[in-house]
């Protein structure tokens, strides 16, 4: 293994790129900058359902808008690649079957229905749930008959039964666990994939990282990946699990309670130097205790020793104060163009001037036809406020509409498109039997604040999916509270 400091983040690429991975990567790439050492991006993608390209491309972007950039990963190589899960199918197999032949690991071959019953057995009789091991007294010759005769199996990690196992993360010291607790943990999953914990410590390894950095709530797989590290001889990187980030009633940060998506604040016009300092103040303060400094000062500052544990409030206020003391100390000609960079892009515009360009009859009247174009929460207009705030109008009812089509159709949505917000909105309608009448003006008001626009989707496409997801969360905010 290296002696440098060789740091990762390992983001699965599932959805929109999320606050909690650039606060997990400030860390890992600040230790790594601190020590001269390298900063790996790895794309954890061993979930074929839910992994998606956009996905990943989203957070490579985001990555970069905060200046988080990697010396080795999936688009740039380096000499552990590939950084692609879904690339590395043969060195897990190796692997796997390396702790097969030790008697670490043993195939599966337990049924669907099997697991099942035995589940429902154990909560029944109110047993500790988990794998009963079952298929771990089969001989090796028999598990390797049954595998080449080409019986469906998974592979699972053999756990000490008996007595306790401790392990040491770097912020919490020791801790130890009752073996009897940790379930023999499937590795390779019945279509020969690895499972995360497989993936994840082979990688480790591999690629010679010296400090997993990581979120607390992968804690509770430490006793698992530190069995696989002591089965296959290696030795032991150290763990550091930061705590999570936290709505403001201290439950784990959620979208339905915070934006988390930093697609999000790029859009809402956040600096990314603002917005890594302020990640960086979840969970460490300098040793002055000042509260705005910028990433050298934070890289040649960091021990991660100095990270407390008590659950770090994601305060958007806070942030957005930090922001505004950052806008404040911009010259003028770099405040303009930071708002090039978005909403005085040409790009940007280019997409805005075809919506209104049929619509005004002089060049002044684009700025208030276009005005919903640019800011960040809308007014409903008079009208606008009549027809979706009338009083007898079920507010309530539209709120709960709202929120299906926005978490059941809109969210999932990851190429932003005309088409895209289309079918979605079209599938909402079909699958809910209301009619689009009773959708669109809605949602067209709610997203513009105004009853007369441009064609519903092309506006939606434009402002993008950051700023009509935070507009539909006010308007079911505001229609909630109608009586
Ligand atoms: N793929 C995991 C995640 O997205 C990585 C966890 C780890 O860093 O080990 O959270």
């Amino acid at each position: 293994m290296s002696d440098t400091v060789r740091t990762r983040i390992a983001p699965s690429p599932t959805g929109d790129p999320h606050v909690g991975t650039a606060y997990v990567a400030l860390f890992n790439y600040a230790l790594a900058k601190k020590h001269g050492g390298q900063f790996i991006l790895r794309i954890e993608d061993t979930d074929r359902v839910r992994s998606n390209t956009a996905s990943e491309e989203m957070i490579f972007e985001a990555l970069r808008w905060l200046g988080l950039q990697w010396d080795e990963g999936p688009d740039i190589g380096g000499p552990c690649g590939p950084y692609r899960q879904s690339e590395r199918s043969e060195i897990y197999t190796e692997h796997v079957e390396k702790l097969v032949a030790s008697g670490d690991a043993y195939p599966c071959f337990c049924t669907r229905e099997r697991l099942t019953e035995l589940r429902a057995h154990q909560r029944e009789n109110k047993l500790a749930l988990g794998y009963d091991g079952h298929c771990r007294s089969i001989a090796p010759e028999e598990s390797a008959t049954r595998r080449s005769a080409g019986e469906e199996h998974v592979i699972r990690l053999a756990m000490p039964s008996e007595g306790e196992s401790t392990v040491i993360d770097l912020l919490r010291g020791e801790i130890t666990i009752d073996n009897a607790q940790v379930d023999d943990q499937v590795l390779v999953k019945s279509d020969g994939f690895p499972t995360y914990h497989l993936a994840n410590v082979v990688d480790d390894h591999l690629m010679g990282i010296t400090h997993v950095i990581r979120a607390e709530e992968w804690i509770s797989s430490l006793p698992k990946h530190v069995r696989l590290y002591e089965a296959f001889g290696w030795e032991l990187p150290v763990f550091c699990h930061l705590p999570l980030l936290r709505n403001a009633d201290k439950s784990k940060i959620s979208k339905r309670k915070n934006p988390v998506s930093l697609n999000h604040f790029k859009r809402a016009g956040f600096l990314p130097e603002a917005m890594l300092n302020y990640l960086a103040l979840m969970g460490w303060t300098m040793p002055d205790e000042r509260e705005e400094f910028s990433i050298a000062e934070f890289i040649s500052e960091l021990t991660l020793e100095r990270i407390s544990l008590g659950g770090p409030v994601f305060d958007l206020q806070k942030l957005t104060w930090l922001n505004g003391k950052y806008i404040r100390e911009l010259e003028g000609k770099e405040l303009l163009e930071r708002l090039k960079t978005q909403w005085l892009s040409d790009e940007y515009l280019l997409k805005v001037l075809p919506l209104a360009h049929e619509r005004i009859e002089t060049l002044q009247d684009f700025f208030s036809y276009a005005a919903f174009f640019f800011t960040g929460d809308v007014e409903y207009d008079e009208k606008a406020r009549t027809k979706l705030l009338a009083k007898g109008k079920n507010g309530p009812q539209t709120a709960k509409l709202f929120r299906g089509l926005l978490e059941d159709f809109l969210e999932p949505i990851l190429v932003w498109t005309v088409d895209s917000v289309e079918d979605a909105m079209r599938r909402f309608c079909e699958k809910t039997e209301v009619t689009p009448k009773e959708v669109f003006m809605p949602v067209r008001i709610a997203v513009t604040g105004r009853t007369a626009t441009p064609p519903l989707f092309d506006t939606m496409a434009v402002l993008g999916k950051e700023v009509c997801r935070s507009r539909i969360r006010r308007a079911i905010e505001v229609l909630r509270t109608i009586k």
